[in-house]
This record gives C-alpha cells, structure tokens and sequence, in this order.
C-alpha cells in the first residue's frame, strides 16, 4: 500500500465513516500489448505435451513488440537472465520483473502482485523505477532458451515478497530464481482489456476459447452513492413511522370504540 505516492493513481476508493477521505485503493490491470493475440495460455495441456513442462504464464504477440506495464508498479529487477558464456540465449533471456500493489481481480478480490516478463528485445527501465500504463517497458523479442519465435512470456504470482523466485523454473540464473511454491494466477482472470486495446487469440494459438474471455476495463468503476442511499432509507423509514402512525390512530379509534360498546351494554 502505497498512499500519498503520486504515481498510484486510485482507480477505485473506498470511503469510511471519518472524515478521511481515502483509506483503501486498488487498481484494476490491463494488458501490456496494445493489439495482443495470445500464442499459449496459462497452464495449457498443448504447451505441456510440446515443451514436457508446465507453462505457468501466458504467451503473446501483438501486432507491433511494444510492451507497455499493465498498471502502476514498480520495477524490481530487470536485464539479461542468462550467463555471459551463452549470452541472450540462454535461459530466459532479457526479464523485466514489476510488482503492483493492491490490483483489483475481476473477481473482486485485492491482492499484490509480481510480474515476471521474460524474452525482451530491448528493455527501456530500470530496477527501482515506477512505472504506469503508459509507460513503454521495453520491446519483447526471441531471447532465452525456450523461445520458438519473438514473443512475451507473462506470469503473474501473488508472493509479492520474492518476486523473482519463479515456480517451474529448474535453476536459478542472473534475476530469475528457483521458487519452490506455487502462488501463480492466470493473468487472464485478473486482467482487463483496456480502452483501445484488442485481446484475440494467435491462429495456431494453444488456447480454448474460453481461456482468453476477458472483460473490458469498466469506464467508470462503480462507486456506492451513499448520499443516495441515506435518502432511499430516510424514505424508508417516513413510511414506517406514517404506518406506525395510522396503527396507533386507528388502535385508539378502536378502544374508543370499545369502551362506548361497554358503557351502552353495562
Ligand atoms: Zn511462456
């Protein structure tokens, strides 16, 4: 939670009671390629049967390699992952990691998140840097070992604590180590389609159809009017109270009633 930095831009606010104005913000991601088609979705059966590993990201295109950060982050760590002896194509190539603090789910749940991105062409930043959705991070290529052509390997992970350690990865190199916990998530159930951005699948792609349904950014992220609320219940209870009211009218039309029913018969 970063308040007061002016870099976290609240996409959502959450008021209390007190006067303090903001007490919680999230922000809601969006993809980092700007016209993106999707080669191989997170723990795809296709990308297992090729490779005879488990993808724990998501693989894109797009229809230029400018790679834009998904939200406001910072940058962790970034450069080449493999050792000088086998230059960029070893390992996973050229990696850039970010974490983004309190993202909004589609899901509605709220949580940190580290995003690793490996096989850049070119990388723009720099490790301590803060970046937005506007900011071009760098441009993704064919760098590392497991690359069959350019493309943007993007995995997201919830162990905002040790962003670099990566589940899936055998051996740790230059910036991305060996992790032994699964907290990964598929980035195509946090995510959204941002205005002027494009989400299809690749032809050839690995995916079902339903792995790569994304909902686009809402324009205008709900907010709870309370003003109108407190009216709605004013309302409300005006009509008890009139209801109350007539209740009590008519019990003592009633009594009155009752007692000139006595004083008749007695
Ligand atoms: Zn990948």
């Amino acid at each position: 939670m970063q308040i007061g930095k002016a870099v976290f831009i609240t996409t959502r606010c959450f008021t209390t009671a007190k006067k303090e104005k903001v007490t919680k913000m999230s922000q809601r991601l969006i993809l980092p390629i700007t016209d993106m088609r999707i080669t191989a979705t997170y723990k795809n059966a296709q990308y297992k049967a090729y490779w005879g590993f488990h993808h724990y990201g998501l693989d894109a295109i797009g229809s230029n390699t400018d790679v834009y950060a998904c939200g406001n982050g910072k940058v962790i760590a970034c450069g080449p992952d493999g050792t000088t002896l086998y230059g960029d194509q070893s390992r996973l190539g050229n990696v850039i990691v970010i974490v983004y603090e309190d993202v909004l789910f589609q899901d509605e749940t709220v949580s940190g998140l580290a995003c690793r991105m490996f096989h850049f062409d070119q990388i723009y930043v720099q490790a301590g840097e803060y970046v937005t959705q506007s900011t071009v991070i760098g441009q993704y290529g064919n760098t590392g070992r497991y690359t069959t052509g350019p493309h943007l390997h993007i995995e997201f992970d919830t162990d905002t604590r040790w962003p670099c350690y990566a589940y899936g990865v055998a051996s740790s190199g230059n910036i991305i180590k060996a992790g032994t916990i699964d907290s990964t998530k598929n980035a195509n159930k946090i995510w959204y389609i941002g205005t002027d951005q494009q989400l299809r699948g690749a032809v050839n792609g690995w995916y079902k159809p339903e792995d790569i349904n994304v909902p686009n950014l809402p324009e205008n992220p709900p907010q709870t009017d309370y003003q109108a609320l407190y009216e709605k219940e004013k309302n409300r209870a005006e009509q008890i109270q009139a209801q109350a009211d007539a209740c009590l009218s008519k019990k003592q039309a009633l009594l009155a009633e009752l007692k000139s029913l006595y004083q008749k018969y007695e």
